[in-house]
């Protein structure tokens, strides 16, 4: 069974991360998003919300799996039984931060990184970048499913 793990912040989960895992689910047997929980990062959601958030976007099917996620990627992965990590790259500063991560995990672990193109759309798409044109009072709906447009506006109004 080809299992791998989607690891991110998701701080919220785009219509980018989406497309990436529906890819990911034509290429493995099971797809595990893994949401990071670090310490010294702000995030605008919670990493329990964030889960959650991520459960509701996606369609009803087996083949996806949300888990927390603490320490190392590749202990995570192994604990999972996946051999593969995933990642979506928009441009090549994405790339030039990626390969050293997939060295060290290949090193470490002997963990393969499977790179999927962001598709054209999705190429501008960062979640720092729709957080700050929320803030500032944009409309981001074509950028996230529904469900988390709903979230990031509650949570707006509540920091207001
Ligand atoms: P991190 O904190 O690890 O950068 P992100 O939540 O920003 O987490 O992203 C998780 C993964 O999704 C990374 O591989 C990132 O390059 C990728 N990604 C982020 N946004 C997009 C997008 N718009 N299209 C495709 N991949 C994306």
């Amino acid at each position: 069974m080809r299992k791998a793990v989607y690891a991110g912040s998701f701080d919220p989960f785009t219509n980018g991360h989406l497309a990436i895992v529906e890819r990911a689910t034509n290429l493995f047997d099971e797809v595990i998003i893994a949401v990071g929980q670090n310490q010294s990062k702000s995030t605008l959601f919670s990493a329990a919300e964030r889960v959650n958030l991520i459960e509701r976007s996606l369609a009803p099917e087996g083949k996806v799996k949300v888990a927390l996620l603490s320490g190392l990627t590749v202990d995570f992965a192994h604990q999972q039984g996946a051999q593969y990590l995933v990642r979506g790259l928009r441009n090549g500063s994405d790339f030039d931060y990626e390969q050293r991560i997939a060295a060290m995990n290949y090193q470490l672990a002997g963990l393969e990184t499977v790179y999927l193109q962001a598709r054209p759309t999705d190429q501008m798409l960062a979640s720092s970048m729709l957080k700050e044109v929320a803030a500032a009072g944009g409309d981001i709906s074509p950028f996230v499913p529904p469900i988390v447009m709903q979230a990031v506006i509650e949570k707006m109004e509540a920091r207001d």
